[in-house]
């Protein structure tokens, strides 16, 4: 240790130093102990006492949170996955019988909420998986003692280990027994078995109960507003409401789409099906296993964990003020000769010029009016399938 070059060693123990304040913000003082420890003696043994260059080492995996991540998305499936119990001091555990399915029973609570999260209906969308496999694992060691039943949902898995948003079909278009409709992909089955889990979730609850669905995402595409979340049709028109604002507010949402049909994404799903509050929440950009910057989801964390230990929404504290948009159009490619005008690098909900045009439909050309924006803009779906949605901002009456 002590011939190693003195540059060398200081370098060392500065780029340690950074990472580990960055760190600080994430995760526990354990952790953090553990995560140093390791870190030192990779470098060390790897580059060697004297700053000579070795094979690479490689610390068992039972040492990373990322690895035993990654070793828990591999119990997902029906050969590997066991149901469990594990108690613990204020609740239990449970491994529920659908693979993927981790829910939380408080022994004793006072709350009216329950509620499920989902992340992972994308598999290379890995933010929100980082952040509920966090949660989870605090809660295990007690630092958090929720106040509620919540169920936490693992989607996709093999797309998670494939780094890939899907395999066969999108997920996130086959509920509401879509999947009924595709039953060639694997997708399908998924679909299906999410589905009658958290329909078994809910229906144990009480009839009284305030029933929450978070179906978290993080978006390909940049968005005007960083964070926005879709608020999907509930059977009829309803205003988005205080506590379905002050959530949103909670997470720093800068927009929420209030939608007017019913949709085949699993939000839709709950929300039409179980009645569910529900959303599909867009937190940030996508990035692989690892690469995420965890402070810019650190305010839809928060709010979780708020939520967890009080069993309250109407004390989350109120980050930003959410514009509610409406959907004007679900775009469709609806025939042999469709096309869709807006350009790729376009930003989600990017103020379009008015009569500018958006699309060749059926009826000829769709041109926007003042005001509008498209939301998931994707030209590249099968016929039949939507290319985008058409917004505007509550409150803009439409210049014709
Ligand atoms: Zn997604």
């Amino acid at each position: 240790m002590l011939s190693m070059k003195k540059p060398a060693m200081l370098s060392l123990y500065a780029a340690l130093t950074i990472t580990f304040i960055r760190e600080l913000k994430e995760y526990s003082i354990f952790s953090l102990c553990k995560w140093w420890i390791v870190s030192l003696t990779n470098s060390l043994l790897s580059n060697g006492l004297n700053g000579k260059k070795r094979r690479p080492f490689n610390w068992p995996r039972i040492f990373s949170f990322m690895d035993d991540l990654i070793s828990f998305i591999e119990t997902i499936n029906k050969e590997k996955w066991k149901s469990e119990e594990v108690s613990l001091e204020t609740g239990k555990l449970l491994y529920k019988n659908t693979p993927g399915f981790i829910e939380y029973i408080p022994h004793h609570s006072d709350s009216a909420l329950i509620m499920a999260i989902s992340v992972g209906i994308h598999g290379n969308e890995t933010a929100p998986i980082e952040i509920v496999w966090d949660i989870i694992q605090k809660i295990k060691s007690q630092r958090i003692l929720p106040k509620i039943r919540i169920l936490f949902i693992f989607g996709h898995p093999q797309a998670m280990l494939a780094g890939k948003r899907f395999l066969g079909f999108n997920l996130n278009r086959l509920f509401s027994g879509n999947h009924k409709n595709f039953k060639e992909y694997l997708e399908s089955e998924r679909a299906q078995e999410i589905e009658e889990g958290l329909t078994r979730f809910f229906s144990e609850a009480n009839e009284s109960s305030s029933r929450w669905h978070l179906d978290l995402h993080t978006a390909i595409r940049g968005s005007h507003h960083q964070r926005f979340a879709v608020r999907p049709y509930y059977g009829r028109d309803l205003d988005v409401d205080q506590t379905e604002l002050q959530i949103c507010a909670a997470m720093g949402v800068e927009a929420i789409l209030k939608t007017i049909s019913p949709a085949t994404t699993f939000a839709g799903f709950s929300a039409t099906h179980l009645k569910a509050k529900s959303f599909t929440v867009e937190l940030g950009s996508v990035a692989p296993f690892g690469k995420n910057d965890l402070s810019c989801f650190a305010m839809a964390k928060n709010t979780i964990i708020h939520i967890l230990k009080t069993g309250l929404i109407h004390e989350l504290p109120q980050e930003t003020k959410p514009l509610v948009y409406d959907v004007k159009k679900e775009l469709i490619n609806d025939h042999d000769d469709y096309e869709f005008y807006i350009a790729d690098d376009y930003l989600n909900f990017t103020p379009l010029t008015q009569g500018q045009a958006i699309e060749k439909n059926k009826e000829g050309i769709l041109e926007a009016k003042k005001n509008q924006s498209i939301v998931f803009p994707n030209p590249h779906v099968p016929q039949g399938q939507r290319t985008g949605l058409l917004v505007q901002p509550q409150g803009h009456i439409p210049d014709c």
